[in-house]
């Protein structure tokens, strides 16, 4: 039998792999459109591929998927990030954690996972085409006819769909041919333009732990925050962009985002903490003490965009400024217009609708046969590994499963 997987990239590799690994009689054959394989992982991670987090357990796990997450607890339980770690390993690449989970290969270079990953498909006897693209998919009987840009077609039993994710809808027109609906893909993972924001000139500074809100939503973030020359970054706005990626798309990304600097401290107990220090230290410049841990050149720009001239003792803070340096403290705001790509690193939300996959195969239930994996899918992660993780995860099950139906 024939099969065949459209897409070069960390999905389609696995799934070729897989499949190889699971019937090794067949003949598999990977058709990717650039000239180059791999390319993401090439690039990914600044360099290093953040191939996956060491969250080992599934219930955790499925909390850093936005979009997919519910319907990937049956397809991690045949594949996981334990299982990720041991095929790496098996074949000669080690990874090691990063203290906020982020796993890499101990070399810290993508090439060493693209050399792994390549080496693989060769000694399994994967036939590899690239500059092939294919345009569309039609079931011919028992077969699959794949037809390719160069007016050229393929026959085969099986076919894996990994072509990865694309913002325009238009990208998705072949699939939606052969049947499948498509949920409205929208960009994921970026960061937020504040043009002529009150802190500019402040960029590189970092808030460890502060509170993120998007106004007129439920979204909200903890963690940290970074101020660019743009506007916010940091893996608090990241985490929002993900999570609301739909909503904010719809907004144009035009929003307004609060922050809570001193993350979840209330008005009270900072009011009293501000009039004890006023007592405390009546001589000491107000502009000068940094209070909560916040970096010092942001508490001089929240106390000078409060009318806090810098020479004013803590004793001569008038109530006005007090109360407008506490809203700024717990309720600053900010109006967003426009998205930035967070170090090139993006990824769609949407794709191919989930309740017409077979999660425990990763097979269409429209079409006998089809099998899709990877981002292609209406499935997306937060930043940390966790994009690869559903690449590898969904790759390997639908190459498993491709040969277990194929041998029935
Ligand atoms: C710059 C960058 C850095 C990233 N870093 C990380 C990271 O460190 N960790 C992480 O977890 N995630 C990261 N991501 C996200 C991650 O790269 C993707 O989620 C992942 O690559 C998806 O794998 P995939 O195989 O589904 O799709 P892709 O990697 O996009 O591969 C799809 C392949 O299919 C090919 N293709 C498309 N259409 C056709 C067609 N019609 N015919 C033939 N071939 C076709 C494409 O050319 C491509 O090679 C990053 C993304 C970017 C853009």
């Amino acid at each position: 039998m024939k099969i065949a997987i459209i897409g070069g990239g960390a999905a389609g590799f696995f799934g070729a792999l897989s499949c190889a690994k699971h019937f090794p009689e067949h003949e598999i054959v990977l058709f990717e459109k650039n000239t180059k394989l791999l390319s993401k992982v090439k690039v990914s991670g600044g360099g290093r591929c953040n191939v996956t987090n060491d969250t080992l357990d599934i219930h955790q796990l499925v909390k850093n998927y936005p979009r997919g997450g519910k319907a990937l607890k049956k397809t991690f339980q045949q594949f996981s990030v334990a299982h990720t770690i041991a095929w790496f390993q098996n074949h000669g690449v080690a990874l090691h954690a990063e203290a906020d989970g982020r796993m890499f290969p101990t070399t810290n270079d993508s090439q060493t996972i693209v050399d792994c990953l390549w080496q693989e498909a060769i000694r399994l006897g994967i036939t590899i085409k690239t500059g092939v693209a294919v345009q569309a998919i039609c079931k011919e009987d028992h077969q699959f006819r794949i037809d390719f840009t160069h007016h050229q077609s393929f026959y085969c039993d099986r076919v894996l769909v990994a072509t990865g994710g694309n913002p325009s809808s238009q990208a998705y027109e072949w699939l939606r041919d052969i049947g499948h609906s498509i949920i409205m893909p929208v960009p994921s993972l970026f960061t937020f333009n504040v043009p002529q924001s009150p802190l500019d000139g402040l960029q590189g500074l970092v808030v460890k732990e502060a509170i993120v809100k998007i106004k007129n939503t439920d979204l909200q973030e903890k963690g940290i925050v970074l101020v660019t020359h743009w506007g916010f970054s940091g893996p608090a706005v990241l985490r929002l962009s993900a999570w609301g990626a739909r909503v904010l798309k719809e907004n144009d990304y035009q929003f307004t985002v609060h922050f809570n600097w001193l993350s979840d401290t209330k008005e009270d107990t900072l009011r009293s903490q501000l009039l004890q220090y006023k007592i405390d230290h009546p001589k000491k410049m107000v502009s000068n003490t940094p209070l909560f841990d916040l970096p010092k050149r942001l508490w001089e720009r929240l106390c000078s965009i409060n009318g806090i001239e810098e020479t004013l003792r803590w004793a001569d803070l008038p109530n006005k400024n007090l109360n407008k340096l506490i809203e700024s403290l717990l309720r600053d705001q900010y109006l967003v217009a426009g998205k930035t790509t967070f170090k090139e690193e993006f990824v769609t939300a949407g794709g191919i609708d989930l309740q017409h996959i077979n999660m425990n195969t990763m097979e269409s239930k429209l079409v006998p046969g089809l099998f899709f994996a990877g981002e292609v899918l209406d499935i997306d992660g937060i930043t940390g590994g966790y994009n690869f993780q559903a690449a590898w995860t969904t790759g390997w099950v639908a190459g498993k499963h491709m040969a277990t139906m194929i041998s029935s």
